[in-house]
């Protein structure tokens, strides 16, 4: 397939933010594709060259392509450099470029969507001495075919950057569209749909779903889908394709949980580790993170609690990591063990130092059948069947299923005070949706209290954002006066006025009040005081105060505040927590 037929389909989708058109748009584009092309073409259109489990990262940063644009089209670096801080777009910055020199030259090499996309992947195995200046001949090899407006889209992609909007449900739907006999028609000037039969349409857009659901992947689904309906039933599960994790909703009061997940519910402890979901074929476990990494090296004390306590030959365990004291056998929190994630030395050492327990907590395959469809119920009962308990090796995650306030109320009171984070409440009856953040999971944790934050710092955004401030570094006070950082915020502001607190009122305010300026990195005097929620306060060395927050979000101007909130308020709260 040409790269100018998918960077045509880009610029179509990016003009429109209507759902039904963009599914029209990419149906046509996949009915053109070959199916050799679906994998490479699929990632594409959702801006990656991996797959989203898979943590390889492209790698270029923004100075690099600014080079490779310079070199690509003869330009000196400092016209770049201006072009680059007027629009704020390295992808237009290249568009407008290439269509300078452009102007003359009639003959260019035609890029297909595999030369470009195996010059992205290409980019992200460079390292070591000299990489930086491969990457930069691998991006001007290709902006050295492209059109102008390929030139913009090679840049985002390189960036990973792509923003043309594509949901997970729109792919889904154009993929019913574009392969199967679907009753429906698109008009295309008045840019709508014309449902013939809604029930059959709605069983095939479930029948893609569910196919996603089983392999995490939409090239799978499309190549089956262009096959027929019966190719897509058969999809399944496979053991060691990671699929995406469930996730829960998050409720005020266990009152309101149960409005979700309907009475009796069961209820767990939420322990605080991180997700692994665990696949066993025979002799075999690997081992997934909540981002779909592979980390089975980093745990060999998991892998074997599962290879001699885990009956089961082939199954699919959901669960949480819990870190404790080897010597006290007490839970300590995510932080303490965050670090055996990413460990690639001393391994074991480090498994000794700081073992985890897997306290499972579902089940998602069991010996080649699928339990997605079943209820949670069965899922627990066979989840019950399958695992010999240890403690602080594998357990099963403790549980209470009631339709009594009360004993709820308590139960939840019990987890606190013994340090957990807070409750889940399943529906009984609910299947297992991966990805999916419904109501038939639930959390329930303490309200934390807001904070006060100074402004001390912030970064010039770039593409969408080019020439607002985003991403602020936050501040409380120590007894002397001085600052303390305690993280970066951006989550909460808006990019139209109209909807609320805006990066561009936030820039007006922040603007006069610029120290120093490094890249694109601004100190400012810390005059501007924000409300800031968070989800947890944890110790960190990143920041200044010794302290992060997890999850920041600014709540709203505190303009009758001059000064932000005192460290020792911040230690009080961390205390509180619970731990
Ligand atoms: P949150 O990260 O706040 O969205 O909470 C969801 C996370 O809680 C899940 O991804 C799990 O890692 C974790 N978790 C802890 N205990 C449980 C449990 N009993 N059931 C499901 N998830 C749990």
């Amino acid at each position: 397939m040409h790269y100018r037929d998918l960077c045509a389909a880009y610029e179509a989708l990016e003009a429109t933010s209507k759902r039904l058109e963009k599914t029209h748009l990419l149906a046509g584009l996949l009915r053109k594709a070959k199916e050799a092309d679906l994998p490479e073409l699929i990632l594409l259109l959702q801006g990656r060259v991996f797959p989203a489990w898979d943590d390889r990262k492209i790698g270029v940063a923004s100075k690099m392509v600014l080079k490779a644009i310079c070199q690509a089209s003869g330009l000196r670096a400092s016209a770049a450099a201006t072009e680059w801080k007027r629009t704020g777009d390295l992808g237009l910055v290249a568009q407008n470029l290439i269509e300078k020199k452009k102007q003359g030259t009639l003959f260019s090499q035609e890029l297909s969507v595999r030369k470009v996309f195996s010059n992205l992947q290409r980019l992200a195995s460079v390292g070591g001495h000299g990489s930086a200046g491969t990457k930069i001949s691998l991006v001007a090899e290709l902006l050295a075919s492209a059109s102008p407006l390929e030139a913009r889209y090679i840049v985002r992609s390189v960036l990973e950057e792509l923003r043309v909007g594509i949901g997970e449900g729109t792919l889904r739907d154009a993929i019913v569209w574009a392969y199967l006999p679907a009753p429906l028609s698109y008009d295309e000037e008045k840019k709508a749909i014309d449902v013939q039969d809604r029930e059959r349409y709605n069983t095939l857009v479930a029948l893609a779903q569910a196919a996603y659901d089983r392999t995490n992947d939409f090239a799978e689904v499309a190549k089956a889908a262009k096959k027929g309906e019966k190719a897509l039933e058969e999809i399944d599960i496979s053991l060691g394709t990671p699929l995406k994790v469930m996730l829960a909703l998050k409720e005020g009061s266990i009152e309101k949980g149960f409005g979700r997940t309907g009475m009796p519910a069961q209820l767990e402890y939420k322990y605080d580790g991180f997700r692994m979901q665990v696949h066993k074929s025979g002799n075999r476990v690997i081992i997934f993170t909540r981002r779909l990494e592979d980390v089975t090296r980093q745990f060999p004390e998991v892998v074997e609690a599962v290879k001699t306590r885990v009956s089961a030959k082939r199954c699919i365990i959901d669960a949480e990591a819990v870190g404790f004291d080897a010597k006290t056998g007490a839970y300590l929190p995510f932080q303490n063990i965050s670090q055996r994630i990413r460990r690639k030395y001393g391994i074991h050492e480090l498994a000794k130092r700081l073992p985890v327990e897997l306290d499972c907590f579902d089940l998602i395959q069991l010996e080649g059948k699928d339990l997605l469809e079943s209820s949670l119920k069965e899922r627990r009962r066979l989840l019950s069947g399958i695992i010999r308990p240890e403690e602080r090796r594998i357990v099963i995650a403790h549980a209470l299923t009631t339709a009594d306030q009360a004993e709820a109320q308590a139960f939840y009171g019990d987890a606190i005070s013994k340090g957990f984070e807070g409750i889940m409440m399943k529906s009984l009856e609910g299947g297992y949706r991966p990805g999916a953040r419904i109501g038939t999971w639930v959390k329930i944790k303490p309200m934390m209290e807001p904070l006060d934050a100074a402004i001390v710092g912030a970064e010039w955004g770039e593409g969408k954002r080019g020439g607002w401030l985003t991403s602020f570094t936050i501040a409380v006070r120590d007894d002397e006066g001085s600052y303390a950082t305690v993280g970066k915020v951006g989550t909460g502001l808006k990019e139209k006025r109209e909807e609320g607190l805006s990066f561009d009122e936030m820039t007006k305010l922040l603007r006069p009040l610029i120290t120093a300026e490094s890249g694109r990195d601004v100190m400012v005097r810390p005059e501007v005081i924000i409300e800031v929620n968070y989800e947890e306060i944890q110790k960190s060395p990143t920041y200044s105060s010794g302290f992060a927050l997890r999850f920041p979000r600014v709540v709203r101007l505190r303009e009758d505040r001059n000064e932000p909130s005192r460290i020792s308020y911040l230690e009080h709260l961390y205390k509180g927590q619970g731990r």
